[in-house]
């Protein structure tokens, strides 16, 4: 690579990312709170079932924007929340007849190993809301405290929207519009948009609930988060993923409830969001009985194909997935690993002469390599940094032997590192 390429080296800690931010609406410099360090919390699954298909295309997403950071020298803490308190949860284990950690210790096992085995290793804590029930009864209780949350008659404690004028700011909503979105319906709510914090389950019989000083009860899913986050990133920190669909009221509540708790703003300084993803244009539902989890498709494919194909789709757009789309992927994988490999035996061949190797990359190839991660840092565009790619490895198998220089390799192994393309 010459001196005068803009393209960022490792180690730096220096990226010219632009990132969608849905808070902002527009793309974003990426600039973290912290010099050379990235905080990143993703919300994780509610584990009562396998992993599928559309859970794989969000957190390769978030994958591949830790592996792009982390490529460029910063140190990256990036949490994934497991969601093991939840009504889906218990209603499934009481269906099945089994405690609801059985069966939220083999899904939680299992989406860990799904994400493992499509090359998902970026995560680097996986946490369960049932290891933060005293932290979220501190938060709730604080709250309660600060004026922010109240008991209604049903005995559940809500958080008051109307104490919090920047409710809607995140996904856009007037007032208006927030009032026409139903949750948590309720009679005895001051506001209908008021959402959950600690449901109580004193007069219900089936278990389980949790004691706290408010009484038996289940805790609310969106206090789950503030309480997994806060005390693992800190009050403030740089990004916060999911699917698009968790922006309202999720999202949202997350943000009341962190900013009202602590008083600092932004909570989070970069939300992004992975758009939907649907099976042959239907969206993916037991009813439909369409549903794809991610080790049928390993048993059909392997990682690097499907990584490419996920990735050949902008993360914020809505993905059509088909499986008879997956052979042309394979030999897009093929095409990646077979140049990569002939380049290795080149270098490795002994009667190959000295002179390859100069100082500086052959302009048409550093040219292809700019365009790779000029696309990365405009938004995360994977379809266009693999055409990048692809251009350049089909030059580079062409050339031959004339292409036979060290740093170019070292150049296409980091860029498959970023891919994840092993
Ligand atoms: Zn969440």
């Amino acid at each position: 690579m010459s001196r005068s390429s803009p393209t960022p080296r490792k180690g730096t800690a220096g990226v010219r990312l632009k990132i969608y931010n849905t808070l902002t609406g527009r793309k974003d410099e990426f600039q973290p709170r912290e010099l050379g360090t990235v905080k990143m919390f993703v919300c994780g699954p509610t584990v009562y079932d396998w992993t599928h298909v559309g859970h794989a295309r969000t957190y390769l997403a978030y994958d591949l924007m830790a592996r792009y950071l982390l490529s460029h020298g910063y140190r990256l803490k990036f949490i994934v929340n497991i969601t093991d308190l939840d009504d889906k949860v218990f209603d499934r284990a009481e269906a099945e007849g089994v405690d609801y950690r059985t069966l939220t210790d083999k899904y939680t096992h299992a989406f860990i190993e799904d994400l493992r085995s499509l090359h998902i290793n970026s995560i680097g804590a996986f946490i369960r809301a049932s290891d933060y029930l005293a932290e979220i009864e501190k938060q709730v209780q604080m709250l309660i405290e600060k004026g922010h949350a109240y008991r209604a008659d049903s005995g559940d404690i809500y958080f008051d929207t109307s104490t919090f004028p920047r409710y809607g700011r995140l996904a856009h909503l007037t007032p208006a519009e927030i009032k026409l979105r139903r949750i948590d319906p309720d009679p005895h709510k001051r506001s209908q948009s008021d959402f959950i914090l600690w449901r109580n389950w004193t007069q219900k019989g089936s278990p389980p609930s949790f004691p706290s000083r408010f009484g038996q009860g289940r805790p609310g899913w969106h206090i789950e988060d503030t309480a997994i986050s806060i005390p693992n990133l800190g009050t403030e920190y740089d990004i916060h993923g999911g699917a698009v669909e968790l922006i309202f009221p999720h999202h949202e509540a997350e943000i009341a409830q962190a900013e009202s708790i602590t008083g600092q703003t932004p909570f989070v300084k970069y939300w992004v969001h992975t758009g939907l993803l649907l099976i042959d244009g239907e969206k993916m539902s037991k009813s439909l009985g369409n549903v794809i989890t991610l080790r049928d498709i390993l048993h059909r494919c392997d990682p690097d194909t499907l990584r490419l194909y996920l990735l050949s789709k902008h993360y914020r757009k809505t993905f059509n997935f088909k499986m008879d789309d997956i052979p042309i992927f394979e030999e897009q994988a093929a095409l990646i690993h077979g140049t990569v490999n002939r380049l290795k035996q080149r270098l490795n061949d002994p009667r190959r002469s000295g002179t390859a190797g100069s100082s500086s990359l052959n302009p048409q190839y550093n040219k292809l390599v700019d365009l790779f991660f000029h696309a990365l840092n405009n938004d995360l565009n994977t379809p266009k940094a693999i055409d990048a790619l692809i251009s350049l490895l089909t030059k580079v198998d062409k050339d031959g032997e004339a292409a036979a220089d060290p740093q170019l390799l070292i150049i296409i192994l980091r860029m498959l590192s970023i891919l994840g393309l092993e």
